[in-house]
C-alpha cells in the first residue's frame, strides 16, 4: 500500500497546469494569475499632498513665525501653474500635485491665512505631509507574482496600474460522477433500499472551493456498460472524479470501466483512514479519480488528492492547505494500521489551538465532517494522549469562536 505522500507525488507527476485566458478585472477575483504583474508606472505618479493646507519650501519656515505670500491654488486633478519660489506658498488640497520648488505641506489647521498671506507659526520638516512619487509602487516592480490568487487588494492594485484585463489560468472543468444502484438523486424520493446521492453535491462543492468548474454527470448504476458510456460523455472535462465502486466487491466496476475507456491506472490503495481504495489514472492524459463511496471517505480523499491536483492544474503557487500544531483536548486515538485523518474542531486555548474530535469518526458520518475545522493527522496504531500535540490540516477559514472571540 502506498503512503499518502507517495500517492500524492504520483498524482501530481501526472498533472500539468492548464492554459490561460484573459478575463475582465471585474471577473478576476479568485482567479490565478498566469503571468507576473509588472508595473509600468509609479504610484503615486508624482509627489502630492496628503492634507488640505499650503505647499511651502521647508527652508523658508526654519526661523518659525514666518509669513509667506500665497501665489496659487492647486486642487486635485489640476497642475500647479508655476514653480514655487522663496517666500511663497500655494494653497493645496489632498491628492493635488506638489508644485516644483515645494518640499513640504503645512496643514491648514496649523496656520492663519487671509487669502493673500499665510502665517506659519512653527518650522516645517522637509517632506512633511508629502506623498513622494513611487512610494507605493515603482515602475518595473513585480507587484503580484504568477500563481497568486487574486483577492480584493490585488484587484485594486491592478486597477491602479491600468489593467482592465488580466491573464489567468483556465479553471479546471471537473466532471463529477456518482455510481451505485442504491442512489436516488436529488429531486427523487429514495425508493425501497435506496439512499440519497450525497457525493455528487459535496464533491462539486469541494471542486468549486478549490477554484474549479464542476459539472454533474448524474448517477449511474453499477453496470459496466452504463459506467463506460457515462465516462465517455465526459470527453470535454479536464478531470473526472467518480465516487464508489472502487473496492473489491463484484459490483465495484469503476476501475474496469475506466480501463475499458482507455485509461491507464497508476495507483489504487493508499494507507489512510478514512479512504484506502482510491484509483487514479490518466485517460488520454486527463486525470481520472475513482474515490471511495462513503461520503466522508470521498470528501477526505478529495481533500488530500483531488484538491492539490486541481490547484496545480489551476496554476496555483501554493497547493497545500495550511497546517497547525494543536494540543489534543482529549485523547485522539487511531487504531489500525493506516494513518488516520480525524475530524476535529479547533478552539483557541490561550496562545495555542486545542483540537477536539467532532464525534463518531465512521466514514459515513457526515455530521462529524460538518463540524470539522480540520483533520488531525495521526500515525497508525497511535493514541495521542490529552495534552500532547497533534498536527491538524486546516480545512476552512476559522470562525471568530475558534479564535476566542
Ligand atoms: P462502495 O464504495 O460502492 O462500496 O460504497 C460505499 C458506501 O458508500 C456504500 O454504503 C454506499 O451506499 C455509499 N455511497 C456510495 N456512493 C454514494 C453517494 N453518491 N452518496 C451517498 N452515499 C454513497
Ligand atoms: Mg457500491
Amino acid at each position: 500500500m502506498l503512503t499518502v505522500e507517495e500517492a500524492l507525488d504520483q498524482i501530481l507527476s501526472h498533472v500539468r497546469p492548464l492554459g490561460t485566458e484573459l478575463v475582465e478585472l471585474t471577473a478576476a477575483l479568485g482567479r490565478v494569475l498566469a503571468e507576473p504583474v509588472v508595473s509600468r508606472r509609479e504610484l503615486p505618479p508624482w509627489p502630492n499632498s496628503s492634507m488640505d493646507g499650503y505647499a511651502v519650501r521647508a527652508d523658508d519656515t526654519r526661523a518659525g513665525g514666518v509669513e509667506l505670500v500665497v501665489v496659487g491654488r492647486i486642487i486635485a486633478g489640476s497642475l500647479p501653474a508655476r514653480t514655487l519660489r522663496t517666500g511663497e506658498a500655494m494653497r493645496i488640497f489632498t491628492g493635488a500635485p506638489l508644485p516644483a520648488g515645494a518640499d513640504a505641506v503645512v496643514p491648514q489647521e496649523d496656520v492663519t491665512a487671509d487669502g493673500e498671506r499665510v502665517a506659519i507659526p512653527r518650522p516645517v520638516a522637509r517632506g512633511a505631509f508629502v506623498r513622494p512619487a513611487g512610494e507605493d509602487v515603482r515602475a518595473g516592480d513585480v507587484v503580484v507574482e504568477t500563481g497568486e490568487t487574486i483577492s480584493a487588494a490585488e484587484v485594486g492594485l491592478l486597477a491602479a496600474l491600468g489593467h482592465a484585463r488580466v491573464r489567468v489560468h483556465r479553471r479546471p472543468r471537473v466532471a463529477v460522477l456518482s455510481t451505485g444502484n442504491e442512489l436516488a438523486d436529488l429531486g427523487t424520493e429514495p425508493g425501497p433500499g435506496q439512499i440519497p446521492n450525497t457525493n455528487t453535491y459535496s464533491l462539486m462543492a469541494q471542486a468549486l472551493e478549490a477554484g474549479a468548474e464542476p459539472v454533474s454527470l448524474g448517477v449511474v448504476p453499477d453496470r459496466l456498460e452504463a459506467i463506460v458510456e457515462r465516462v465517455r460523455w465526459a470527453a470535454w472535462a479536464d478531470v473526472l472524479v467518480s465516487s464508489a465502486g472502487v473496492s473489491v466487491g463484484e459490483l465495484d466496476l469503476v476501475r474496469e470501466a475506466l480501463v475499458k475507456c482507455g485509461a491507464v491506472l497508476h495507483l489504487w490503495k493508499v494507507a489512510m483512514r478514512p479512504g484506502k481504495p482510491i484509483t487514479f489514472g490518466s485517460l488520454e492524459s486527463r486525470p481520472v479519480f475513482g474515490l471511495p463511496g462513503n461520503p466522508v471517505s470521498a470528501m477526505v480523499t478529495f481533500e488530500l488528492f483531488v484538491r492539490p491536483a486541481l490547484r496545480k492544474m489551476a496554476g496555483c503557487r501554493g497547493i497545500d492547505r495550511p497546517r497547525v500544531w494543536a494540543r489534543a483536548l482529549e485523547a485522539i486515538s487511531n487504531p489500525g494500521g493506516r494513518r488516520g485523518y480525524l475530524r476535529v474542531t479547533l478552539a483557541r486555548d490561550g496562545t495555542e489551538y486545542g483540537a477536539r474530535l467532532t464525534g463518531d469518526q465512521g466514514s459515513g458520518i457526515l455530521r462529524s465532517m460538518v463540524r470539522a475545522d480540520g483533520l488531525a493527522v495521526v500515525a497508525p496504531d497511535t493514541i495521542v494522549p490529552a495534552g500532547d500535540r497533534v498536527e491538524v490540516i486546516i480545512l476552512r477559514a476559522l470562525e471568530p469562536r475558534t479564535l476566542g472571540r
